[in-house]
């Protein structure tokens, strides 16, 4: 191995040119070897071995990882695994792995923060810090991948529902797109990029060739409570919004859906369920909603919505015509669904080391507590919505 490696470069950044041009010299398959060792293997360069020892030591040591496992947490008997990142600047993201019994979902985080400021949301709470690379992004779902495979299951598939605001770091999350659907081969239909309502971004995603899915976080559907709600939504408010939905839906023909938190007596009235209706009809987007109750956060003193009328809320749509389904917040019970891991909460952790005994052994009454370093309590953020 001759060249050096681009500065900063991770081993899910790099692109397959800058492998080729960091393996010159060496025989030419040793390109494809690396690649299929990462993308199809899911392996580590020290476990490729059929490459020369010397030379997996010295791609481990040009080639990083981008994400250091500070928690992982368990639980849902074993269906969540939730993950703290700390990223080489000291940043912290989180990771969700889902395991239902017809599919496994990663949740992923697109930025460490998120500059939005929702107020209901653990990760606007804390602030922006900065942009995910694509490597951090791709490196969340190969790592995710790894695990699902280690329980004899395959992920399929990926929400960008994690930490921050993918559509405003769309870029990145388009680059992580298109490794994740060419080299690790996910189908572009079982990818969701979801958002605030960043219209531009929107419009940036129907411009690109592959038809991911579009989730909308909705959560009113009048401009006055939406912009209570989501600061964003003064700059782009709901008829800019639901012409870059339409639009979007016409482009892609995927089924746009929309997100909606429920908050009792905020966004759970049944002229919000009449005001949603009305608005999928106007902008003819025939969407299907996702309904799941707030999620308490330190700085937010507001309730979700009791089960009881978040199933009433579901019928008062449906008797409107429009499809919903409620979603179970999953992994509460380790924090997966609100961003508190990485927002400093007292962290009891249920798992820590890498490996399945951890999910085979876990007994959710004998939580055990481990540190989690050094600063574990600085308010970096936080992902949501995993579910
Ligand atoms: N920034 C993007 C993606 C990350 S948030 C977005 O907002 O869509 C993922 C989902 O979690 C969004 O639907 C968001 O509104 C929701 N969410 C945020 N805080 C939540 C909370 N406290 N309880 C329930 N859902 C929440
Ligand atoms: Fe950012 Fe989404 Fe949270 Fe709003 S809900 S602050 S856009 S992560």
């Amino acid at each position: 191995m001759s060249s050096a490696a681009p500065r900063g470069a991770t081993r899910h950044g790099i692109t397959r040119a800058e492998l080729a041009g960091l393996l010159a010299g060496e025989p030419r398959y040793r390109v494809d070897q690396v690649w299929q060792g990462l993308y199809e293997q899911l392996r580590v360069p020290e476990e490729m071995t059929s490459l020369p020892k010397a030379l997996r030591q010295r791609l481990d040591e040009v080639l990083p990882p981008a994400l250091a496992e500070e928690v992982r947490r368990v639980s849902d008997g074993g269906d969540t695994v939730k993950y703290l990142w700390r990223l080489d600047d000291g940043n912290r993201i989180e990771t969700v792995l889902m395991l239902y019994p017809d599919r496994v979902t990663a949740c992923v985080s697109s930025q460490a923060g998120c500059a939005m400021g929702c107020g209901f949301c653990a990760t606007g709470q804390a602030g922006f810090q900065r942009h995910l690379t694509s490597g951090e992004i791709v490196e969340q779902v190969v790592r995710a991948a790894r695990e699902a495979r280690d329980m004899g299951r395959r992920l399929a598939n990926v929400v960008f529902m994690g930490m921050g605001e993918p559509l405003a770091n769309e870029a990145n999350v388009w680059a992580a797109v298109e490794r994740i659907h060419g080299d690790l081969g996910l189908s572009a239909r079982h990818l969701t990029v979801s958002t605030i309502g960043i219209v531009p971004g929107i419009r940036a995603l129907a411009a690109r060739p592959l038809p991911v899915n579009l989730a909308v976080s909705l959560h009113a559907a009048n401009d006055e409570d939406r912009s209570r709600l989501i600061p964003m939504n003064r700059r782009y408010p709901l008829a800019e919004l639901m012409r870059a939905c339409a639009d979007y839906l016409a482009v892609k023909g995927r089924r746009i859906s929309f997100e909606w938190a429920l908050i009792e007596g905020v966004n759970d009235r049944d002229r919000d369920a009449d005001e949603l209706a009305r608005l999928c009809r106007r902008f003819r987007v025939p969407a299907h909603v996702n309904l799941i109750p707030l999620n308490p956060t330190p700085g937010w003193p507001t309730t979700g919505s009791s089960p009881a009328r978040v199933r009433e809320f579901r019928q008062l749509l449906e008797d409107r015509g429009v499809n919903a389904t409620v979603r179970r917040n999953r992994g509460t019970d380790i924090d997966a669904a609100c961003g508190q891991l990485a927002a400093g909460q007292p962290v009891a952790v249920t798992a820590r080391r890498s490996g399945r005994e951890d999910l085979e052994s876990l007994d959710e009454s004998a939580t055990r507590t481990l540190a989690v370093g050094p600063d574990h309590g600085r308010p970096d953020g936080g992902g949501q919505g995993s579910r």
